[in-house]
């Protein structure tokens, strides 16, 4: 027998009970109800519990009087799997006795997703590998890298050239008053080497103040998380053309004064921040005009900010964070696709719900993205 064979058990995380004549399994958000008159799926089920092979199981049932087949038991359990009700006991963890414990909370959000082919450890592993960069470390970026380090991603590249004033204290959760003047990106690395020593950080006081700069710290990435400004109307730029030549997926947005709004770009796949920016000014020539407006502005006055960016409320920033994290757990993993993949989301502060405010697609003559390198294979 292959020492490979799954061993299936009901996960840990779905509680069994029986009630009157039927047996109830509670998966998230729904209850599955099985009748079970004489017990035998209950019986099945109690065997279920990672000790055993399909095999096995099969011979416990015969064991025990069911008059049932092989290939009945094969079945009820490849049934009983795409319920999503099995994990494979047998499966490798690949993840060592600190780990196991540290992560054992994301352990049971990652079950949702495992299978008898697909387990909750090696989801856990994709996030630990996961090569991320965090631009910027202001109110997002504070929330982002803690709740990054959270999750479980120990290779983390940070940027930022910024010094911790007393402002930012409403909001950027990294520093405390007796950081006020010290470099953002000295204080972060702290922080976050206490929170979790074993992270492999990457910092760079760097400002991006050209597309070279841009690509000089988003290559060997998988993922930028793009949460800069400045300089104003340009940045963005510069880092979409550095994504789309490094071959890594952009998640950037912000938070305005009453909403969050963010946006997924992969380059090859979606349409890019060039492909955007080419539709609005051929279908939407108002907000085409209101943007080249605001690039004038900003070009003349030198302001870093627009008035409207003068708020920065706790409650959004972490939205917003919560909004993007879920997007990074998606992509690392590949459990889903990005909610937020080729378009626009956001969320207002009065009423809370999610909604799509724009959505584009590749052009086929974009001059950034439509001869994009192949994303890079994991180095
Ligand atoms: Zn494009």
């Amino acid at each position: 027998m292959p020492q490979n064979q799954p061993k299936p058990r009901i996960k840990p995380t779905l509680p069994v009970y029986r009630v009157a004549d039927q047996l109830s399994i509670q998966l998230p958000g729904k209850c599955l109800e099985l009748a079970d008159p004489d017990g035998a799926v209950e019986q099945f089920a109690g065997l279920l519990d990672g000790t055993r092979t399909v095999t096995e199981v099969h011979r416990d049932l015969r064991a025990a009087g069911r008059d049932i087949s092989a290939a009945e038991v094969a079945s009820a359990v490849a049934e009983f799997d795409r319920a999503g009700l099995l994990e494979d006991g047998a499966a490798r963890t690949g993840l060592d006795d600190h780990d196991l414990e540290r992560w054992k909370r994301n352990l049971g959000f990652l079950e949702n997703y495992s299978d008898l082919t697909t387990s909750k450890y090696e989801l856990q592993r994709k996030l630990r590998d996961f090569r991320v960069v965090l631009l910027g470390l202001g109110g997002v970026g504070s929330h982002m890298l803690y709740d990054l380090v959270g999750l479980g991603v120990r290779d983390i590249r940070v940027v930022d050239f910024d010094t911790v004033e007393l402002s930012n204290l409403n909001r950027q959760i990294l520093y405390r008053e007796s950081d006020l003047g010290r470099a953002k990106i000295d204080v972060a690395a702290e922080r976050i080497l206490a929170y979790d020593p074993l992270v492999k950080l990457d910092t760079r006081a760097t400002y991006i103040g050209c597309p070279d700069e841009a690509f000089a710290v988003v290559e060997g990435r998988e993922l930028v998380l793009s949460a800069v400004d400045m300089p104003k109307m340009q940045v963005v730029n510069w880092i979409n053309q550095a994504c789309v030549r490094a071959g890594a997926t952009l998640i950037t947005g912000g938070v305005d004064s009453r909403r969050i709004a963010y946006y997924t770009m992969i380059p090859g796949v979606t349409g890019c921040v060039e492909c955007w920016k080419a539709d609005v000014a051929e279908n939407d020539r108002f907000s085409a005009d209101l943007a080249a407006k605001k690039t004038e502005w900003a070009d003349a006055t030198r302001e870093p900010r627009f008035p409207e960016d003068m708020s920065a409320f706790g409650a959004l920033v972490t939205l917003y964070t919560a909004h993007v994290l879920a997007e990074v757990v998606r992509l690392a993993t590949g459990i889903a696709p990005p909610l937020s993949q080729g378009r626009l989301l956001e969320v207002f502060f009065d009423d809370g719900m999610p909604r799509e405010s724009e959505r584009w697609s590749r052009r086929p003559d974009c001059p950034v993205c439509a001869h994009p390198r192949a994303p890079r294979a994991a180095a």
